[in-house]
């Protein structure tokens, strides 16, 4: 894929960029290894400041970035700023804790003294440059959820971005260099992903964090695992979206459009199979299918576009062929389900009921604004269609009935169960899936310990 800015809503190609070549890259890999000799030793407080002060930074070019993000990807301007905004609050949230998540674990003293020392303790220390290969889809979020945490435990950081959003990847870089950080301390490598493998194997990269599909995953994973590196992977996710009787059913539709067409549709945590309980499907499909065919279709420059265009030409291609496999075999569509004509890669919210379990669309990740229906009789098939699914990232279940929601809990296969709500993510939670959708955490404390070295310290 070539390294360039393609506008997905009519397809023109704005910026195309050179790869790095191998001396460029070098040169790279050597900075992060000098840089992070001294990086490791700088304060909290240092550290806080910077990030501070690129949080603040980020908040003042949240309409230029903003803008950036949709030309390049196509969400939404609105939601583009918005995601803005939610790194900035992240960075802050980062530099007001990492010293406090990071802070020194003392054991209990009967089992220091069990143990035949005089003192002990655990300290997170940082590991070394890490890699981060990181999807079109939220593309300063996805960069900042790991950049934050890892600068702020003492990391450097290397991104490998998306081929398709380039400039935000060289936005990023330059972010961090305009709040102080020194030059080597996040570095964005303009290269493609058969570039990834020969990065990983070099021994000045200590660990990588993924995320993005399953067969990027598996790549990455592969070759960390024969160089006995640490990993964290974020992949797809299939989201079930369980509505029972009890739930408030006009707003557990409202609030299903609105997860399933965020960002276009493309987001790993975007409700995807809905699974409503026999005695209020109907009245949940009308209300849904409603609200989906309400949503405004157009520019996503324009403030007012709910659904803008699919960031490429080949993810409507992979999308239209899920649709149309699924009405091959016998599924109804509710709304949508065929693209429309003219520029851009645009598809049409769409909502498809009658699924059956040999259907590609109940296996695979839907990566646009199309959802799937399902009539569940009882809580117990509800289980059962939302955990036949090879992935496990997040979950949502909408119900008053306190027992309810334990056996949710205790039985959703998922990373995450959100009850009368959609799946979001804060930093303070911590965010990663099950099954294929990945292993390890980001955010909160689970996510800024993956890169550290977890040491403990005896005396005797
Ligand atoms: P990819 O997984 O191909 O891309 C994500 C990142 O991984 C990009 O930086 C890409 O680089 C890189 N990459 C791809 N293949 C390899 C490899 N073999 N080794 C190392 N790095 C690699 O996602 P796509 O954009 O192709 O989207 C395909 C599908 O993936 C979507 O339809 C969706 O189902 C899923 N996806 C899920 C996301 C999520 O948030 N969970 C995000 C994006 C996609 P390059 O761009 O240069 O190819």
């Amino acid at each position: 894929m070539p390294i360039a800015t393609v506008n997905p809503a009519n397809g023109e190609t704005l910026k195309t960029y050179e790869a790095m070549g191998e001396e460029e890259i070098e040169r790279r890999l050597q900075l992060a290894q000098a840089t992070f000799r001294t990086y490791r030793t700088t304060s909290f407080a240092e550290r806080a400041r910077l990030l501070h002060r690129a949080a603040d930074l980020v908040d003042e070019d949240q309409r230029d970035i903003g803008r950036v993000m949709t030309t390049e990807m196509g969400k939404p301007v609105k939601q583009a700023r918005a995601e803005a905004a939610k790194c900035a609050k992240a960075m802050h949230w980062y530099a007001d804790h990492a010293e406090e998540l990071l802070a020194d674990e003392e054991p209990a003293a009967f089992d220091v003294k069990d143990s035949g020392a005089s003192r002990a303790l655990v300290r997170y220390r940082p590991l070394g440059p890490v890699l981060a290969v990181m999807p079109w889809n939220f593309p300063l979020w996805q960069v900042v959820r790991f950049a934050a945490p890892a600068l702020m435990a003492g990391n450097v950081g290397l991104l490998k971005h998306a081929s398709n959003v380039p400039q935000t990847a060289l936005y990023l870089e330059d972010l961090f260099h305009r709040a102080g950080f020194t030059e080597g301390t996040f570095q964005t490598l303009l290269i493609g992903s058969a570039a990834v493998d020969e990065i990983l194997r070099d021994e000045r990269v200590k660990a990588a964090t993924l995320t993005g599909s399953e067969p990027a995953g598996r790549a990455v994973a592969s070759t960390s695992g024969e160089m006995v590196k640490k990993t964290v992977l974020e992949l797809g996710g299939s989201d079930p979206y369980v509505v029972m009787p009890s739930a408030d059913i006009d707003r557990a539709a409202q609030v299903a459009v609105t997860a399933r067409v965020q960002n276009n549709g493309q987001s790993c945590i975007a409700a995807k199979r809905f699974i409503v309980h026999t005695d209020v499907y109907d009245a949940f499909a009308e209300r849904f299918v409603e609200g989906m065919k309400a949503l405004k279709i157009g520019d996503p420059l324009e403030d007012e576009t709910e659904v803008g265009p699919l960031a490429s030409e080949q993810g409507r291609a992979d999308l239209e062929e899920l649709v149309d496999d699924a009405k091959r075999s016998g599924a109804s569509v509710l709304c949508g389900g065929e693209r429309p004509e003219g520029p851009g890669w645009y598809y049409p919210p769409t909502v498809l009921a009658g699924i059956d379990r040999e259907m590609r669309i109940h296996r695979e990740e839907a990566f646009g604004p199309v959802a799937t229906l399902y009539r569940a009789a009882d809580l117990d098939e509800a289980v059962l269609i939302a955990n036949d699914s090879p992935f496990g990232l997040s979950s949502n279940v909408w119900t008053r009935d306190e027992n309810e929601v334990d056996r949710f809990v205790r039985d959703l296969e998922a990373g995450g169960v959100y009850v009368n709500g959609m799946t979001a993510s804060h930093p303070a939670f911590p965010f990663g899936g099950v099954k294929r959708s990945g292993y390890g955490r980001e955010l909160s404390g689970h996510g800024i310990r993956e890169f550290c070295n977890i040491t403990t310290v005896w005396h005797g």
